[in-house]
């Protein structure tokens, strides 16, 4: 059963794209808890960080050169952002198809919670 994230690279649901290559799609969160929220998603379905591997860790620098790209290209690099992962349950993981949140546009506060 594909991950809701591929239902929406495969275009079976809408979402607001803000980026695309070969490799990522860049998409706004649905839920956002910050002025400017995106998902920055490997096309490729990885569960979780624990599945990274030997032959996709390099979708891994893909995701952050795209954010640093996206970061000057909105013009938030220089106030700053922050990216998060989470991972499992005690990270609270809900979509099993890895994914880093880039939040942005506001000062962002503590980092738990
Ligand atoms: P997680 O808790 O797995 O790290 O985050 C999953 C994120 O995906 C949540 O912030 C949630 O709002 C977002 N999300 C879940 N379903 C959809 C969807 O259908 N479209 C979009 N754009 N975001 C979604």
């Amino acid at each position: 059963m594909p991950t809701i994230f591929t239902r929406i690279i495969n275009r079976e649901i809408p979402a607001e794209i803000v980026y695309e290559n070969e490799d990522i799609i860049v998409i706004k969160d649905i839920n956002p808890v910050a002025k400017i929220h995106f998902l920055v998603i490997p096309k490729k379905e990885i569960a979780t960080l624990n599945d990274i591997s030997q032959e996709n860790k390099y979708l891994i620098g893909e995701v952050f050169f795209s954010i640093a790209e996206i970061a000057k290209e909105l013009k938030i690099d220089k106030d700053g952002y922050r990216v998060i992962a989470n991972c499992n349950t005690y990270g609270g993981q809900e979509v099993f198809h890895i994914h880093f949140h880039l939040l942005a546009g506001e000062l962002l506060g503590p980092m738990k919670n």
